[in-house]
């Protein structure tokens, strides 16, 4: 068995709880404030947007949270997910660092989103959701939701980021197969959509401004919920699966991971898979070292400020500690769509703060091209997203080279890019841009974050 390639788990092994990582951190994240008022929100403050299980789920310091049965039996259609070792990679850097990955490219979808969507679907189903309403950047989370809503019979409205509407419409098309309805973003359809269009009749849309529409249509309406891909603690807590599983499948190939990478958007899948393996280093200790990778040109990690900020641009949303580049701040368009959000993961930022995770920042076309490296050796065809987490762990596999070191990496491959492919047509063409952010629409952004009675 010494050639091992894949490490596969049987439904049977397939985690039953999720784990919560606030159960073990030394010291609690800071709680979301209330706009108006700079207090800590309650329950009843969510309960318009989300359904009562998920917003318990975002405060629980419970280490574990069972998985529902009808939850289990949709991701068994495609978990336990494969872990590879990447033999192939390993010789052709000719490293002697031994560099395995989680391949989470094989859901529906094509990437970890439906792991949250799921189970997002299923709670709102539950408490008698009839709609649901969210944003997508690339198309990922809203092919993801738009499936989980076909599975639980749930009407799903999808606000996508207006210029990603026209450059994807197969994404778009997916979303449609699955049942969703697909908007471009900024719409005329909400009050937030109109003054943006007022302001700007060719704006091509941001995140920030398709999460106001998406959160404006859910609390105007009593059966209509809100969804969100990433950020918020319960869709870390669904993604530790990822991690979980990995931890088991570890154990199989009787090593254990050194190091840990994986790329940040708003912190899922980076959480997904690395909090279950710090949460083990919190409670028993350990060297493990976890690596966040971020696109240069949207660095809210590297570049930001940990802060209280709106997770949107109409400022609709809580108040949450993050580190943000500001609620304003218009990156630079990418292809890694994913990764173009201002804002961090609460729950993640915090982690980052409390000196536990180390990040990192790569323009574009030296993820591409660590992509198409990654390709040729190993078959799969990563996410523009993807390939950060790529390229980090090749800038791993390189530094074990260059100090005679023969170390265990474990990284996540978030997502397939077989939609993507115009992407990396643009990449062989040479046409993609190492575009820096314009320092000065952050350094405005920063300087607009809202002031916080609380701090
Ligand atoms: C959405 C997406 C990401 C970024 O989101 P996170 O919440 O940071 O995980 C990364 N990879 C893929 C393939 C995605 O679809």
């Amino acid at each position: 068995m010494s050639d091992q390639i894949k490490y596969n788990l049987t439904e049977d092994q397939m985690p039953k709880t999720w784990y919560n990582i606030q159960a073990d951190l030394p010291v609690p994240m800071l709680p979301p404030l209330h706009p108006g008022t700079g207090q800590p929100i309650g329950p009843e403050d969510l309960a318009p947007l989300f359904p009562m299980a998920l917003i318990m789920q975002e405060v629980t310091q419970e280490r574990e949270i069972e998985i529902p049965d009808p939850v289990r039996d949709i991701l068994f259609q495609w978990r336990p997910s494969t872990m590879f070792r990447a033999r192939r990679l390993e010789k052709a850097l000719d490293t002697p660092a031994k560099i395995y990955y989680k391949y989470e490219g094989v859901s529906p979808a094509g990437s970890h989103k439906p792991n949250t969507a799921i189970a997002q679907a299923f709670y709102n189903k539950e408490e008698g959701t009839k709609k649901l309403t969210t944003e997508t950047g690339a198309g990922q989370w809203g092919s993801s939701i738009s499936l989980a809503g076909a599975f639980f019979g749930l009407e799903v409205d999808v606000y996508m980021v207006k210029v990603s509407y026209n450059q994807k419409p197969y994404r778009r098309a997916l979303m449609e197969t699955y049942g969703g309805r697909c908007v471009a973003s900024p719409s005329t359809e909400t009050a937030s959509g109109r003054a943006i269009l007022e302001q700007d009749p060719n704006s091509t849309g941001s995140l920030g401004i398709a999460i106001s529409e998406a959160v404006e249509m859910a609390a105007q309406n009593d059966d209509t919920k809100y969804a969100l891909g990433s950020v918020l603690s319960h869709v870390l807590l669904h993604q530790s699966i990822v991690g979980l599983e990995a931890m088991k499948q570890m154990e199989m190939a009787d090593d254990y991971p050194d190091v840990i990478v994986g790329c940040a958007g708003g912190g899922s899948n980076l959480a997904g898979i690395t909090f279950p393996f710090l949460g083990k280093k919190l409670r028993e200790g350990g060297n493990t070292r976890f690596v966040a990778v971020e696109p240069a040109n949207c660095p809210s990690l590297t570049r930001g400020k940990y802060a209280y900020d709106f997770g949107d641009t109409a400022h609709l949303t809580p108040l949450v500690k993050m580190h943000t580049l500001g609620n304003s701040f218009v990156p630079p368009g990418i292809h890694a769509g994913g990764l173009r959000y201002h804002g961090m993961a609460p729950l993640l930022s915090h982690v980052y703060d409390q000196g536990m995770m180390e990040a990192k920042a790569y323009h574009q076309t030296e993820c591409f091209a660590a992509a198409v490296e990654f390709a040729r050796a190993e078959g799969i065809v990563p996410a523009p997203e993807s390939s950060h987490a790529v390229k980090g762990a090749i800038d791993e596999a390189l530094r074990c080279k260059a100090e005679g070191k023969s170390e265990t990496i474990l990284f996540n491959l978030s997502g397939h890019g077989h939609f993507d492919m115009a992407a990396y047509t643009d990449f062989f063409a040479g046409n993609l841009e190492d575009r820096d952010y314009d320092q000065g629409c952050l350094d405005a952004s920063l300087a607009s974050l809202p002031d916080v009675a609380a701090e």
